[in-house]
C-alpha cells in the first residue's frame, strides 16, 4: 500500500474534476479519513505536509491525538453522541456531524469551557435515507438549527455536509450533491448573517462528482488508505 501514490492520484483526479468544471482546486480540501488505520499511516502523510485528518469514532480519535504531533488539525466527521463532546472540545479542527439542536447547545457549552469557538457543519440526510443520520433536507429544519448556532457564541457554523446514497450508478449522487448546495445557497439567501461556504461532501465512491457539483471538501478514505481493517481493534 503506497499511500503517498495513492494521495497523489487522488489529488490528481480532483484537479481533473476541478478543470472539467472551470474550479480552482485549491478550492477543494482533500480531506484523508483515517478510521480503522493505524496511526502510521496517518504519519506517513504528516511527514510528506499533511495536517488535516478525518476520524469516525471518539475514542480512536483521542487515542490518535494523544499519540501523533499536537499540530494535526482532527475533525469529527461520524455521528457525534452529546456525551463525548467534552473529550474533543478543546482541539477539534471541525465538527461535521451536527444533526440537533441539543448537540449544538452540547458543543456550545464545551467550547464555553474550553475558551474556542468550534467551527461546525450540519449534517443533512439528503437521500431522506432511514439508517442515516442527519437533518431532513428541508429548508425550515436546516435554517431552525442554522439561527439557533447564530446565538451561541462558541460555535462557528460555516457550512452543510452530507453522505449520498450508494448508488451503483454513481451519476445519480449528482443530484444529490446538486440539493446540498442548493441547500446552502437558500439558506444564505435566508439569512444573510450566514454566510456558509464549506461544502463537505464526495467519498472514495463518488468525490469527482461532488467536485464539479461544488464540493470544498472531499472525505476520502479508501482511495488513499486502502481498504479498512475492521478486526483492528487496536483503536
Ligand atoms: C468512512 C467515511 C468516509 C470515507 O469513506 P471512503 O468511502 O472510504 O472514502 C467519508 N465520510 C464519512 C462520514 C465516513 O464515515
Amino acid at each position: 500500500m503506497d499511500i503517498l501514490a495513492n494521495m497523489k492520484e487522488v489529488q490528481e483526479r480532483v484537479a481533473a474534476a476541478c478543470k472539467r468544471s472551470n474550479r480552482d482546486p485549491k478550492e477543494v480540501t482533500i480531506l484523508p479519513v483515517s478510521k480503522n488505520h493505524p496511526a502510521e499511516d496517518i504519519q506517513t502523510l504528516y511527514d510528506a505536509g499533511w495536517r488535516d485528518f478525518g476520524e469516525n469514532y471518539v475514542q480512536e480519535l483521542r487515542n490518535k491525538h494523544d499519540e501523533l504531533p499536537d499540530d494535526i488539525h482532527w475533525h469529527m466527521i461520524g455521528h457525534l453522541q452529546r456525551n463525548k463532546v467534552k473529550y474533543i472540545a478543546s482541539y477539534i479542527q471541525a465538527i461535521h456531524s451536527v444533526d440537533t439542536i441539543k448537540l449544538l447547545h452540547t458543543i456550545e457549552k464545551e467550547g464555553r469551557k474550553a475558551d474556542r469557538v468550534i467551527p461546525v457543519l450540519i449534517e443533512v440526510n439528503v437521500g431522506r435515507e432511514e439508517s442515516k443520520f442527519g437533518v431532513m433536507p428541508d429548508l425550515e429544519d436546516c435554517m431552525a438549527l442554522a439561527n439557533e448556532a447564530l446565538e451561541l457564541p462558541h460555535v462557528k457554523l460555516r457550512g452543510l455536509m452530507t453522505s449520498a446514497p450508494y448508488y451503483d450508478d454513481v451519476e445519480k449522487d449528482r443530484s444529490i450533491f446538486r440539493k446540498l448546495k442548493e441547500l446552502l445557497n437558500d439558506m444564505n439567501a435566508a439569512n444573510d448573517q450566514l454566510q456558509l461556504d464549506v461544502l463537505s461532501m464526495g467519498m472514495t465512491h463518488d468525490f469527482e462528482i461532488a467536485v464539479e457539483e461544488g464540493s470544498t471538501c472531499v472525505r476520502v478514505g479508501t482511495a488513499i488508505f486502502g481498504k479498512r481493517d475492521y478486526s483492528n481493534k487496536g483503536y
